[in-house]
């Protein structure tokens, strides 16, 4: 007999969770008539923001996604230019390098972080700089919550002195080595999307050591006004600004930051105790030099131990009314960075479709052929963990017995 699944209440992924102060700067916001654009609510979370994270330079943008931009082209990426990025990320980490004319090279995780591979970045600066053509600057992604091994990174980069842009959209509140995420890079990104660990319905934050970035950032973001009474313009900036209603939002937010960050790694240790013992299941692992905020749990169904494949998992979760996601699809699977479509010249007149230029790849590939992103929504009870967690093992069971 058919089961009315709907009955069931939606496990989201990751939804945002609002605490208890962010209305009422909200209602400072509205009740000093300043609604948008900018005024003292945007001010105030900057500055609340360079206070938690210790980064000292912060700019409060529309998104993530422009913080990357307004980064790329400060930084001095121009049409023609290469930038790396991580191939294991969201298109928002890597579709800003496009917007400037240059191209993406991306560069396979390894298996201790999931993270950009220090090795295999330093091997390709090592050809670039052979075949005499660098690239412009380098953003690794600090995924699921997991700092990149900035160090090592910064390592390889600073003999040809190329800028790290670390995109910690994923990572506010996780630590490298006892620091803020986006610590001591050239500068990071974070977001503040609906989904991420603390949100302002949609957002995003540039932070830097360097102030003359931060303010020519500012100036771009706000359709690269001159100082005169009259609108004066010599460049072509962006409307990127945060709201002044939407940081007030981000206020509250960040009060709740390290207790979203303990909920969230609790539920990742409460799916572990009860989910690590399966054959076939792995979790994301955490590297030795940071503490990963855990924005979302992900785990590896391994097909030949665990009976059926990640996508079987999905499709059962969905049907129990909970929403999992596999990990992201490396981008240099992605059908827009064929290389026919980012008119690598020569390539143009093939027929044939090219993968994107990729160092590696294998490891992103098998990371997204078998995660799993498992709800994660900081509000979640046990007992709704408990319905993630039976509907999985049940998956299992059901092939061992169709085995014996
Ligand atoms: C969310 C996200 C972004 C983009 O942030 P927006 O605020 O949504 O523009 C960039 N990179 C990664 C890794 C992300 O997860």
């Amino acid at each position: 007999m058919a089961i009315n699944h709907n009955s069931k209440k939606r496990i989201f992924l990751s939804p945002p969770h609002i605490g208890k102060e962010e209305i009422r700067f909200v209602h400072e916001a509205f009740d000093s008539n300043y609604i948008a654009p900018l005024g003292p609510q945007v001010d105030a979370f900057e500055r609340e923001f360079a206070e938690k994270t210790g980064i000292p330079c912060t700019l409060a943008l529309s998104s993530g996604t422009a913080a990357i931009h307004l980064a790329l082209k400060i930084l001095g990426v121009q049409s023609g230019d290469e930038v790396f990025a991580s191939t294991l990320t969201f298109i928002g980490s890597v579709s800003p390098i496009t917007f400037l004319g240059a191209k993406p090279v991306f560069i396979d995780s390894d298996q201790s972080s999931w993270n950009m591979n220090p090795d295999l970045l330093s091997e390709e600066l090592e050809a670039c700089n052979k075949r005499g053509k660098l690239p412009k600057a380098v953003i690794p992604t600090d995924l699921y919550g997991q700092c990149a091994d900035y160090d090592r990174i910064k390592a390889v980069c600073a003999p040809y002195h190329i800028p790290v842009i670390a995109d910690s959209a994923e990572a506010c509140g996780a630590l490298y080595k006892g620091k803020s995420a986006g610590t001591g890079v050239k500068a990071a990104v974070f977001s503040f999307n609906g989904n991420k660990i603390i949100t302002t319905s949609g957002g995003g934050m540039l932070a830097s050591d360097d102030k003359a970035l931060i303010e020519q950032a500012r100036f771009l973001s706000q359709q690269a006004r001159d100082p005169a009474p009259h609108y004066e313009h010599t460049q072509i900036g962006y409307n990127y600004r945060m709201s002044n209603i939407l940081a007030a939002i981000g206020r509250g937010q960040l009060r709740v930051l390290d207790e979203r960050v303990r909920a969230k790694r609790r539920l990742f240790n409460y799916y572990k105790n009860a989910l690590q013992d399966i054959p076939g299941i792995e979790f994301m692992p955490e590297a030795p030099y940071g503490k990963s905020n855990r924005w979302l749990t992900v785990i590896l169904i391994t097909p030949e131990y665990f009976g059926v494949d990640r996508e079987t998992v999905r499709l059962a979760l969905e049907a129990e009314n909970i929403e999992s996601r596999p990990v992201w699809k490396p981008m240099h699977l992605q059908p827009v960075f064929r290389i026919e479509n980012l008119e690598f010249g020569i390539r143009k007149n093939l027929k044939e479709t090219y993968p994107a230029r990729v160092i590696g790849g294998e490891v992103a590939e098998d990371l997204f052929e078998r995660g799993l992103c498992l709800p994660s929504d900081t509000a979640m009870t046990d007992e709704d963990t408990n319905r993630v967690i039976s509907a999985i093992s049940r998956c299992r069971k059901r092939i061992v017995r169709k085995l014996f």
